[in-house]
């Protein structure tokens, strides 16, 4: 996985609560929520994530909770844990689960369990959720060095029908510079071969702002992306973490940043060429062909509830989000103890009604379509303007926020700086 993804699964823990602590004045004259209209549909999770957390090697710019090198006994140990967590939760009221509309299998690399820890893993997503094939979308997340064709075809017919390759750049010399165990020619191989294995959905992960990266490498990338035979691509800004590999040798001044303003013309770049290549830009980060907009990514974005299974993974039930035990090692001791689901979790919050509307805003005007008036009222009971007044129409007129009929989303010369506007929509302090 691609830690800049964090978003995507973390939404509330990460912009929400750091924007609440740097929140603008517009929010305090925004109306505070009381009542109890928050209607609780999607309180059964029909989309599940599964964390895996080997990796062969640690990326030079990864902070993730993952387990880099010799795998003995880990993998035994992880699936007896996993094995545990999913008996427990077989406990919750809304067990059987109906069958799921979308399952992620992410990490670390899930392609990097041997094939015999596979066959045992997809068995027991199968006596869990039932036969694989009948869920819409199933994707596996995978390194471009890990993937075989004996590999590709195994995953086919065991149900995956979605493939997300962390290629984050064809750029050999940055690929070095970022710690990745494959090369650019890998990387379209790996594409290539997936789609001869029979995947029509594939998705690859970019970044852009890697240090020394220059506005004509962001377009060699775009180029090659978009050669490829890929129906989604995610592109994130590289977020340079303090202690990381990368981070140290910021810091020493043996390496340079990309600064801000460079990033913002490579966003503006990405976005202009993506579009021109017909991959229609759904999310601030998330591009995609007709048809090929990732279910579950869109099952965050828009406030279902999920399961996340698996050290450090996130879930969001019956209004609760609740984060996994991190640490691989904390993770298989509390399997071997647990007596309730609970006892996986590092941290748990119970969203009020104000927190939930907060979250519903932040995560959905990360969507390029922005938050539906329909479907606020549907999910609150109450308008957009019950809540928030004229909030929404200063916005406005401050070409912050496109307010219409459908309802709001940003103007897309907001992406870039997203956060300092999604603040306006604090509720509480
Ligand atoms: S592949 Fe690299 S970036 Fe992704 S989780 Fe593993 S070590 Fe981290």
């Amino acid at each position: 996985m691609n830690p800049n993804r964090q978003s995507d699964t973390q939404p509330a823990s990460h912009a929400l609560y750091t924007a609440r602590s740097t929140m603008g004045a517009d929010s305090r004259s925004a109306r505070f929520i009381s009542g109890s209209h928050f209607r609780s549909v999607y309180h059964t999770p029909r989309h599940v994530y599964v964390h895996v957390p080997f990796c062969r090697s640690r990326c030079a710019y990864c902070d993730f909770s993952i387990h880099a090198g010799r795998r003995d006994p880990w993998e035994e140990r992880y699936m007896k844990a996993l094995k545990k967590e999913l008996m427990l939760w077989q406990r919750a009221p809304f067990f059987p689960l109906p069958p799921l509309e979308t399952l992620y299998i992410g990490g670390g690399t899930p392609t990097e369990l041997s094939a015999e820890r596979l066959a045992d893993f997809f068995s027991l997503l199968r006596a869990t959720f039932g036969p694989l094939d009948a869920i819409s979308e199933v994707t596996i997340e995978a390194n471009p060095e890990t993937v075989t064709e004996d590999l590709l075809s195994y995953l086919r017919t065991t149900g995956v029908n979605r493939l997300s390759l962390g290629v984050q750049t064809f750029d050999d010399r940055l690929l070095k510079r970022l710690g990745r165990i494959h090369d650019a020619a890998r990387a379209s191989d790996a594409v290539h071969m997936a789609a001869r294995a029979g995947f029509s959905r594939i998705s690859i992960d970019l970044m852009f702002g890697l240090p020394e990266q220059t506005m004509a490498d962001v377009e060699r990338d775009l180029l090659m992306a978009t050669q490829l035979p890929i129906d989604h691509l995610s592109y994130y800004n590289l977020q340079i973490e303090p202690l990381t590999r990368l981070g140290r040798d910021v810091h020493r001044g043996t390496v340079r940043p990309v600064d801000e303003e460079e990033e913002a013309e490579m966003y503006e770049r990405i976005i202009e060429f993506l579009a021109h290549h017909e991959f229609y830009q759904y999310e601030l980060s998330n591009f995609a062909h007709p048809g090929g907009i990732s279910q579950h990514n869109l099952a965050y974005w828009t406030g279902r509830s999920y399961l996340g299974l698996g050290p450090s993974a996130h879930g969001f039930v019956s209004g609760m989000r609740y984060a996994n035990i991190a640490s691989l090692p904390r993770y298989v001791v509390a399997g071997e103890h647990a007596e309730r689901v609970e006892d996986f979790y590092a941290t748990k919050r119970v969203l009020s009604e104000t927190e939930m509307i907060e979250e519903f805003l932040f995560l959905g005007l990360r969507l390029t379509e922005g938050v539906r008036r329909d479907r606020f009222q549907e999910r609150f009971g109450r308008s957009l303007e019950d809540v928030y007044g004229d909030l929404l129409s200063r916005l406005a007129a401050r070409s912050l926020l496109i307010y219409d009929d459908t309802g709001i989303r940003l103007p897309k010369d907001v992406y870039f700086i997203s956060n300092e506007v999604m603040q306006s929509f604090l509720l509480t302090v």
